[in-house]
């Protein structure tokens, strides 16, 4: 189900092919992936002074002291969280501009995303509106807590790191379903959990750089 972006005209269509190639080479190989990452706006979740630079792959300041973070490694986050067996449910710990919950819009059923900055949540809301993305469910809240209600989830993503991995995310794992996580201090490595019938099964993957995750509401 390819979604329609309102308004977004074709000059950008060329920049994110480019991107896409470039990710091919980087070694995505999720055709779904690079389908959605081909249709989504990035240039839109950036501040005008810097949305030139929208589409190369670096991560960018989106205000609060945060970063969105880079093509490849949404593209490959996100590559790996749809291995898991279903995708009724994902949920995104660390909203920031909202660029990762429109990809993960267009590949699961529901995306549920929580932001600790209220600010950087507010933008994000807006911009989800005017691209008329509707099963999105953005809240104000601690990753480290998660979404009680809403779980269990096939999917949990987290795009900032903690220094331990969050019980209460792993109790949200349904049963067949993947977190994808960075983990560390200065040095990080992304892992997965996956959660089967009796036991929680952890791969360490590449190391990574992501902003901290924080306890608690800004
Ligand atoms: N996927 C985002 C990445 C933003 S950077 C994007 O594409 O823009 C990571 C985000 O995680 C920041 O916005 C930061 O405020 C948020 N964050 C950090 N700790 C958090 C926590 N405990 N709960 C929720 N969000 C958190």
């Amino acid at each position: 189900m390819k979604h329609v972006f309102p308004g977004i005209g074709m000059t950008s269509a060329r920049t994110r092919g480019r991107m896409v190639e470039r990710l091919r080479q980087q070694g995505i190989r999720s055709e779904e992936v690079l389908a959605v990452m081909a249709n989504t706006p990035r240039h839109i979740f950036i501040d005008e002074a810097l949305s030139h630079r929208a589409y190369d792959d670096v991560s960018l300041p989106i205000g609060q002291g945060q970063t969105i973070s880079q093509p490849y490694i949404v593209a490959r986050m996100v590559e790996l969280a749809i291995g898991s067996a279903n995708r009724e449910r994902v949920l995104e710990v660390g909203t920031g501009c909202g660029y990762q919950t429109v990809v993960l819009a267009q590949l699961f059923k529901t995306v549920y995303s929580v932001e600790r900055i209220a600010q950087l949540l507010d933008k994000a809301r807006m911009r989800l509106r005017d691209l008329r993305i509707s099963n999105t469910r953005l809240r104000h809240g601690d990753g480290f807590i998660g979404v009680a209600e809403a779980a269990p989830f096939d999917a949990i993503i987290m795009a900032a790191a903690p220094t331990y991995v969050p019980e209460a995310l792993l109790s949200q794992l349904a049963i067949g379903g993947r977190m994808v996580f960075p983990i560390g201090n200065v040095d990080q490595e992304l892992r997965i959990i996956e959660r089967t019938a009796d036991a929680f099964i952890e791969t360490k993957l590449e190391k990574v750089r992501f902003v901290p995750m924080l306890p608690g509401l800004a």
